[in-house]
């Protein structure tokens, strides 16, 4: 039995019509590795690198970071490693940085707002990530709250520098799309970016206007809201005028309906929870793409998240 449900756990989500879906695991630290791939991860879609610093108490060094991303990527062995550089501010706080007091933190000096001010925080960052890079494994670097091109030309310029000192392999870059602009200029973003993981914790957070912290609202920070969704239509557009992927790292990915819908929205990897990929796969293995883009198209032209909801029970219009 155990042997059979490893089997399951192992296959790919795929749909009926033979569509897949590559599935990631978000996680932090080498050693929740092994547990992800036992719930059948193909990869680490996200690694929070704020926990790096947060768990320590002070700036990890370069050589520290660098034994932390050898580490992880010589869990992982072939399977690919999505490294978000450090994403500061918001409910991230850290207090050995002594960062300035902001009155709203959330629309602050945060994620790529900070990197661009702080190379003494980016720099070894990105050193310590392209000598990992250069021993071996499947990497690559994203940036998070990426909200307008000149950021991440600038970020990217940053990278190639650090690249070429170090005589290191070239590493696709990607970049978060967790707020509203990034989503509406995907297209213009896709040029410059290899791929995108969609934030959906901060993109409904920010396309809402509900702090995702605040839990007198956290019924109405509803992921499923139709904007969100065709925030992520959107940038799933703009991404395929360039060729590029797009993933998606935020809770929506965790929740089997929700990654259906995103799957049917045109979505190519979805990053979650390791205990939550099993339940996803199922659901993904359970219906044909042509299915779940009809279920798709249906949430964008309704109005609420609960009739969103209520097409998980009748996907063609019919009753379940
Ligand atoms: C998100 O915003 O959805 C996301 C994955 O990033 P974080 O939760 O770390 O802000
Ligand atoms: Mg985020």
């Amino acid at each position: 039995l155990r042997a059979a449900e490893e089997e399951k756990r192992a296959n790919p989500a795929e749909t009926t019509d033979g569509h897949r879906v590559a599935i990631g695991a978000n996680v932090n630290r080498p050693d929740q590795v092994a547990f992800c791939l036992s719930q059948g991860a193909e990869g680490v879609g996200l690694m929070r690198t704020e926990f790096l610093f947060l768990e320590r108490g002070e700036t990890p060094s370069e050589d520290e970071q660098y034994a932390v991303y050898r580490d992880m990527i010589e869990a992982l062995g072939d399977r690919p490693l999505i490294v978000r550089t450090l994403d500061i501010g918001g409910d991230k706080q850290v207090p050995h940085l002594d960062l300035p007091h902001e009155e709203n933190p959330f629309l602050g000096v945060r994620g790529a707002r900070l990197l661009l001010r702080r190379p003494d925080l980016l720099d070894p960052q990105l050193r310590a990530l392209y000598r990992a890079a250069k021993a071996g494994g499947e990497l690559l670097i994203m940036f998070p709250m990426i909200t307008s091109v000149p950021e991440l030309v600038t970020l990217r310029q940053r990278c190639e520098a650090i690249r070429a000192e170090l005589d290191a392999p070239t590493v696709p870059i990607g970049i978060m799309i967790e707020v509203p602009a990034a989503a509406v200029q995907a297209h213009i973003l896709a040029e410059h970016a290899d791929f995108f993981s969609v934030g959906t914790n901060d993109l409904t957070q920010y396309t809402l206007a509900i702090d995702r912290q605040n839990p007198e609202l956290a019924s109405e920070a509803d992921s499923l809201h139709p904007a969100v969704l065709r925030l992520i239509a959107q940038t799933v557009e703009g991404a395929r005028r360039h060729g590029r992927w797009v993933g998606v790292c935020g809770g929506l990915a965790g929740d089997p309906f929700g990654a259906a819908l995103l799957t049917g929205l045109g979505v190519d990897e979805l990053s979650m929870t390791p205990r939550d990929i099993p339940a996803v796969k199922a659901r993904i293995r359970n219906t044909s793409l042509a299915d779940l883009r009809a279920l798709a198209a249906r949430a964008l032209e309704v109005g609420t998240p609960d009739a969103v909801r209520a097409l998980d029970r009748a996907p063609d219009g019919k009753d379940a």
